[in-house]
């Protein structure tokens, strides 16, 4: 749903609060109208009075009455954000972008790779082929965080991972009292990977550097850039390709992405 004026934000609920780690907030919002949306596809979520910042939904798109947008306290509208309680009205505009390439990867191994709260949008896709299995052959998971309070919606993965086509696989920075999983940056466990790379397609979420260093490992591993799909949280302002806050050459992030396939970036000049 667009408004008729796309700089204009529609009015919305925030409805729940959710505290999912020490530094990370799920908040439930209430449009008027159903907010189509397609995973991947980011909104700018409005705090009146602050400013506003661009969030993709992590809930999933076939629920677009309520949407659930997760949010790491990181600045000046983010920590506002936080410090929002039900009741109040924000503001959306979007949705923006072109949302995850859904259509190319019917019968295709999925691997799915996050890092921190870059779990988040990717839920999203996550939840939008959990409802579709039967389109994918199999989806591999794997996420990485720094500690095990950080973990992001820790009490799903046991859901996610019960789908036989599903496995989950996760990993904090540094060992931990009390954590007998696996330690290590994420890209520590994309190495010798159970899949079938010649019918593989991968969507990456996190940290740059993280982006970054989990492509060089895939690559290594045998990977293509045409495989590899990175989620490009820059900065972004209008969301609709005008204002060149984002661009990479000739591509803008906010419309030909977030998630861009690494093939069309990775000769511009540092493209993470
Ligand atoms: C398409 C898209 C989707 C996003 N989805 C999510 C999401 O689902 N959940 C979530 O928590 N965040 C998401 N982000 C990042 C989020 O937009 C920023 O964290 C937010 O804009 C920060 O606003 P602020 O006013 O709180 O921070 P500021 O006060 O503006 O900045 C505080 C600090 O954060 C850094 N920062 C600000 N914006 C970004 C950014 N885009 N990327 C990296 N560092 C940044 C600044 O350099 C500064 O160090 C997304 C960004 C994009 C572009």
């Amino acid at each position: 749903m667009i408004s008729q004026n796309p700089f204009i934000p529609q009015p919305v609920e925030l409805t729940e609060v959710i505290d999912e780690t020490p530094t990370i907030r799920t908040l439930l919002v209430k449009p008027a109208e159903p907010l189509v949306f397609k995973a991947g596809q980011f909104v700018q979520l409005t705090l009146p009075g602050v400013g506003e910042a661009p969030f993709t939904p992590s809930s999933s798109p076939l629920e677009p009455e309520k949407l659930a947008i997760t949010i790491l306290k990181t600045g000046t509208v983010t920590n506002q954000l936080h410090a929002s309680q039900p009741g109040a009205t924000l503001g959306i505009r979007g949705p923006f972008g072109k949302g995850y390439p859904l259509d190319k990867i019917t019968g295709k191994e999925v691997l799915v790779i996050g890092g921190g709260v870059g779990l988040a949008p990717l839920r999203a896709l996550i939840l939008a082929l959990l409802a579709d299995l039967k389109s994918i052959k199999r989806m591999s998971i794997k996420y990485g965080a720094r500690c095990t309070e950080e973990l992001l919606y820790r009490n799903q993965y046991e859901a996610w991972a019960k789908h036989e086509k599903v496995n989950f696989d996760c990993t904090i920075d540094n060992p931990q009292k009390g954590w007998s999983g696996k330690t290590g940056v994420v890209t520590t466990i994309l190495k010798g990977l159970d899949v079938d790379k010649s019918n593989c397609c991968v969507f990456i979420c996190g940290p740059s550097i993280m982006l970054k260093f989990a492509t060089l490992t895939l690559t290594e591993e045998g990977f293509t850039p045409e495989q590899i799909y990175l989620s490009m949280n820059r900065r972004m302002s209008c969301g609709m390709g005008l204002c060149g806050r984002c661009n990479i050459g000739p591509y803008y992030l906010c419309k030909d992405g977030p998630d861009i396939n690494y093939a069309l970036i990775k000769d511009y000049p540092d493209p993470f």
